[in-house]
């Protein structure tokens, strides 16, 4: 923590700002310059808001030194974290990607997609089966149902499976079927869901929420892992900006901040990114370039017929084009697909 005190700040307000470090348990180091006083606090208090120093009498400004979170951040784990499942491994050297449909709609919808997409090398199946959907009216998804024709699929071809889980009473089923458990953009901030999920012993899909800041997205990592499930695994899955042509505004200068900042995983979303089929390729181009550690991708096997997010899922045929192109831009940038 750092203050820097106006020009001609009194003794007393100086004394004020110590105090208060002090009380935080800082220890306070005291620099007096020409014009300002800059008081330094070292310690390990991380549950403070810098702005309760900004607006003390006397104080210029006022500055965090150390992260809020202190689980998610790279200084906890600096060689990175690989998330391992069976033979997989997220965040290792291999790209993983995981595509299907957005919605399990049906038991051979599900069987179609897991076939093309494991036979042009996906290694993770997605498919909700308890669905966000924008409108109470649209299809909410199978339930129980759709997991267990996930699960089928899945297996049947030697898939991992991926299945959001939208309330905390959902967690027993949805562990049940899936192998990792995907908390939705809306939902990022959801933290009673997030607490419970750090109770549990499968990896997490923390989606990041649809105006978060990657601070706020470490922060909800930091939740699930607060509270012993270190496994999670962040996906950059688009912001809402001021730009309408697209669904969202795939944030790629958040794969290398994300890196910097944090130890974890990240994927990237350019389904739910971009909401355009035709735009998909080019941003999963990007996004694997960009250091990502993987893809979700929304692939249905007849994408005009979904009953959710039909726009922005590839046919296979385009899956199968992106998977090739891939396996052409994941070793110059020193990864395996
Ligand atoms: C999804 O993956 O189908 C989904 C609903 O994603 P998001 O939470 O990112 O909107
Ligand atoms: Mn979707």
């Amino acid at each position: 923590m750092l203050v820097v005190m106006q020009e001609g700040a009194t003794e007393a307000q100086i004394q004020a700002v110590i105090d208060r470090l002090v009380a935080l348990g800082f220890a306070v180091h005291r620099s007096t310059g020409v014009v300002h006083t800059i008081l330094g606090g070292i310690g390990p208090a991380a549950h403070f808001d810098p702005t309760e120093f900004a607006v003390m009498e006397g104080v210029k400004e006022a500055h965090r030194i150390m992260s809020p979170y202190k689980l998610a951040s790279r200084h906890f784990r600096p060689e990175g974290t690989r998330v391992r499942l069976g033979e997989l491994e997220i965040g290792g050297p291999a790209v993983v990607v995981m595509a299907g449909p957005c919605s399990v709609e049906s038991r051979e919808q599900v069987m179609a997609a897991a076939e093309r997409v494991a036979r042009a090398g996906a290694r993770v199946l997605r498919g909700g089966a308890f669905k966000p959907r924008t409108s109470p009216h649209s299809f909410q998804g199978l339930g129980e149902e759709g997991l267990r024709y996930l699960r089928e699929a899945a297996d049947r071809y030697g898939l991992l499976a991926v299945s959001e889980v939208m309330d905390s009473s959902q967690i027993p089923l949805v562990a049940a079927y899936a192998d990792i458990l995907q908390v939705g953009a809306r939902n990022m901030q959801n933290y009673a869901l997030l607490r419970e999920l750090g109770a549990q012993n499968k990896p997490v899909l923390l989606k990041r929420g649809l105006s978060a800041t990657v601070e706020e997205w470490l922060l909800a990592a930091e939740y699930v892992m607060n509270e012993g499930n270190y496994h999670v695994i962040l996906c950059e899955r688009g912001i809402r900006t001021f730009e309408t042509y697209t669904r969202n505004t795939v944030d790629i200068s958040a794969i290398p901040v994300v890196k910097k900042l944090s130890h974890l995983p990240i994927l990237a979303d350019p389904s739910h990114g971009t909401g355009r089929r035709d735009m998909v390729l080019p941003v999963a181009r990007a996004a694997v370039a960009a250091g990502a550690d993987g893809l979700l991708i929304e692939v249905h096997p007849e994408p005009d017929r979904a009953l959710s997010d039909g726009a922005q899922s590839l046919r296979p045929d385009q899956f199968e084009e992106l998977m090739g192109q891939l396996r052409m831009i994941a070793p110059a940038v020193g990864r395996t697909l």
